[in-house]
């Protein structure tokens, strides 16, 4: 496995690899890996001949105030386990290199980007979209591997790809849980043994959502009454959204005729969580 900082030096790999007519995949991370990265990593192996992993706590998409400097990070044990899941490259870089001096040219994917996350945090899907379209121009992959633990993202970049004919085909892998269902997330490491379990008022409130809609019931209101319900017998649970809508637009629905993304966003104490489900 090869590890690399420098983007002049990465490109050339790249170039050798495109002369032997390799396919890449790329898994885009911030890193502090668990098996929901590692998932990604295995399903490029499988696809792909050369798995490019990056690893960059991208500033851009993050907010005045969010947690950038607190981050989890630990480079050792994140570039293990990308060897042990099969990554051959891992991309490194620090903030100077990806926007260097006078950077100011930035990616908007309009529509899908105002709702649900793009709402509460202002700014961080221009962050988003634009460190992909760059990593998108430095590995040339021909698969980039997301999760749909962040569903909204992976609606972003397949919007993106597709309005501005990127030549990388996207594949989205199902989220990896905890056993007792939290899905797994880089920032669960911010709870302590309380908050864990108050977390779990996330995946309690979907599976309501599913066992609701098995029961026949379309009406979202009627659904997300009960969710919320669910996430607030928690104390310290402080709700950003709780929403069904279409999972192309991320419009709000009337009633559930379609195939519905259901996503919540949760403050426990002062960490953020995410988590969906679809109803099919
Ligand atoms: P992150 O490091 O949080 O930016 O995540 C990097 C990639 O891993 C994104 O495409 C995420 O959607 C994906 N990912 C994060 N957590 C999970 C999970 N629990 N299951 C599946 N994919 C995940």
């Amino acid at each position: 496995m090869r590890v690399y900082k420098s983007i002049e030096l990465l490109v050339n790999e790249i170039d050798s690899i495109k002369r032997r007519r390799e396919t890449i995949g790329l898994v885009p991370t911030m890193g502090y890996l668990h098996e929901g990265h590692l998932s990604l990593i295995r399903k490029a192996r499988k696809d792909t001949d050369c798995v490019v992993v990056s690893i960059f706590v991208n500033p851009i998409q993050f907010g005045p105030g969010e947690d950038l400097k607190q981050y989890p990070r630990d480079l050792n044990r994140d570039l293990r386990l990308c060897r042990a899941s099969g990554a051959d490259i891992v991309f490194f870089p620090t903030s100077k290199i990806m926007y260097s001096n006078g950077f100011s040219s930035y990616v908007n994917v309009e529509g899908p980007t105002d709702r649900l996350c793009g709402a509460s945090r202002p700014g961080h899907f221009k962050g988003v979209a634009t460190v992909v379209a760059k990593l998108f121009n430095i590995v040339n992959p021909d698969i980039a591997y997301f999760g749909q633990k962040d569903a909204q993202q992976a609606i972003v970049i397949k919007k993106m790809v597709e309005d501005l004919n990127m030549p990388v085909k996207i594949k989205v892998q199902p989220i990896v849980r905890e056993k007792d269902g939290l899905a797994m997330s880089s920032r669960n490491a911010y709870l302590n043994p309380c908050q864990r379990r108050q977390a779990l008022s996330l995946y309690r409130s979907l599976k309501l959502a599913q066992e609701l809609y098995k029961k026949g019931e379309k009406d979202p209101k009627k659904i997300i009454k009960g969710m919320r319900r669910v996430i607030l017998k928690e104390k310290g649970a402080k709700i950003d959204y709780v929403s069904i809508v279409d999972t192309k637009k991320l419009k709000g629905l009337n009633r559930i005729s379609e195939k519905a993304l259901v996503a919540v966003a949760v403050k426990i104490g002062k960490t953020r969580l995410i988590d969906n489900v679809i109803l099919n």
